[in-house]
């Protein structure tokens, strides 16, 4: 019997692999890097472990706990909040369901009461759905002018953070992303794996039979019921899972997409001095600054660095901005003095933008061809452990 092949080691392939492996049914993975996980890898240095760009894993996604053992895992976790700048300084907001009424603090600075309202309003509409379905093409950005919220809670706090989950300047992505990741903020905890995000990946790979996994493999040719390598190998296949991110997928379907589908990012690490004030929480920046959001992240797990030095993750939407730039804007929020540039990591293929991928569904379809990735779902690591067990199921029909 020919085997089901699976275009792509990322998380949404890997899940696919590990669903069928559960099953007893014969499958080959083929990934063209020498290391699996696609955007989810980390790399280790000195003593610091640096994050293919800077993500959490949100670990109360139903997919989550479902695919991982999350004890193996040692979570380490983020506060459950954010640090907000108001007049000069860091102001802490914590999620008011895991510390109580502490965010009153900031009514009516940040928070206006009318925000409280709305908030616990949302939340009332969040028990009752996760993704809250607007108008559903309405953006996050023209659902928030409907809903109301305060300009400075806004500016400080909604946008901002919301920037950062989405990676999207102006908020365009649909509004069903917002109330799914409120859910998620409200209800769910941020976490590190202590060997860096990638660990995820080497989990999903571990429960793998080796020798149906083969790295450095690269498709570049889809046939009815064969795959084409590089090396000019032809694989042939009982059902095709393409489990590669949009662009390369649309490459293999001979399909054109928009030119932009994509949201970029880039994260810069640095080794900075140890200091008191140094917490658990995202610092979000606020207004149109090119800089997103910094956090310490060996404060939240501390073996992302050695003993006496702290990890600082700046992410920035800017492909184009050096560490130099990032130090200087920096300087308006945090003492920079002894901050040591260690790399970063420009990643342009970050995030798909939803909603661009029908002509490809379509060519898909038309081949017999199954998709899978975060793309098929939602943009985040949920979308793609879903779309991959989706695609698994679908490969046996
Ligand atoms: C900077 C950044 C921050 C993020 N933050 C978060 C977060 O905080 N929370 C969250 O939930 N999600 C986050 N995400 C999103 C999450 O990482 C992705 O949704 C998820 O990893 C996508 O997995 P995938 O398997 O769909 O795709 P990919 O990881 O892109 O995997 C596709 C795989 O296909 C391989 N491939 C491509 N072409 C070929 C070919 N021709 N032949 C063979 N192999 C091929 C690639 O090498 C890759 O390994 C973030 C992503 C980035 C980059």
């Amino acid at each position: 019997m020919k085997p089901i092949v699976i275009v792509g080691a990322g998380i949404a392939g890997m899940q696919a692999a590990s669903h069928l492996n559960a099953q007893g049914i014969p499958f080959i993975l083929l990934e063209q890097s020498e290391q699996v996980g696609g955007r989810v890898r980390s790399d280790y240095a000195d003593g610091f472990i640096f994050d293919h760009g800077f993500q959490v894993l949100q670990s109360n996604y139903p997919s989550v706990k479902r695919s991982f053992d999350l004890h193996a895992l040692n979570l380490h976790a983020f506060d459950s909040g954010a640090k907000l700048w108001y007049q000069g300084q860091w102001a802490s907001f914590l999620n008011p369901l895991r510390a109580g009424f502490k965010f009153l603090e900031l009514v009516p600075h940040i928070i206006s009461f009318k925000d409280l309202f709305l908030l616990t309003r949302l939340w009332i509409k969040l028990q009752w759905s996760a993704n809250e379905q607007t108008n559903s093409h309405e953006s996050t950005a023209a659902m928030l002018n409907r809903w109301g919220f305060s300009d400075t809670f806004q500016s400080k706090f909604i946008r901002p953070f919301f920037r950062g989950i989405l990676l999207d300047q102006n908020l365009q992505q649909p509004a069903s992303l917002f109330f799914f990741y409120m859910r998620q903020f409200l209800e769910g905890q941020a976490a590190l794996p202590a060997n860096g995000m990638g660990e995820i990946s080497n989990q999903l790979l571990t429960s793998l039979p080796m020798d149906s996994v083969r790295l450095g493999t690269e498709i570049v040719q889809l046939g009815d019921d064969f795959v084409e390598l590089k090396s000019g190998e032809k694989i042939e296949f009982e059902r095709l899972i393409l489990a590669v991110d949009p662009r390369a997928a649309a490459k293999l379907l001979h399909v054109e997409l928009p030119h932009s589908v994509h949201l970029g990012a880039k994260t810069f690490y640095f080794s900075v001095p140890i200091r008191k004030e140094q917490d658990k929480l995202l610092h979000l920046i606020p207004g149109e600054s090119q800089l997103l959001h910094y956090c310490f992240l060996s404060q939240v797990a501390p073996t992302y660095a050695p003993a006496g030095k702290v990890l600082l993750q700046v992410t920035s939407l800017n492909l184009a901005l050096d560490e130099k730039e990032v130090l200087e804007m920096l300087a308006a929020y945090e003492d920079v003095t002894g901050f040591t540039f260690l790399r970063a990591y420009e990643i342009p293929r970050s995030l798909a933008k939803v909603g661009s991928f029908e002509a490809l569904k379509l060519a898909a379809q038309t081949n017999r061809i199954i998709l899978a990735g975060d793309y098929c779902e939602m943009p985040s690591l949920h979308g793609a452990l879903v779309s991959g067990q989706k695609a698994a199921v679908q490969s046996l029909i």
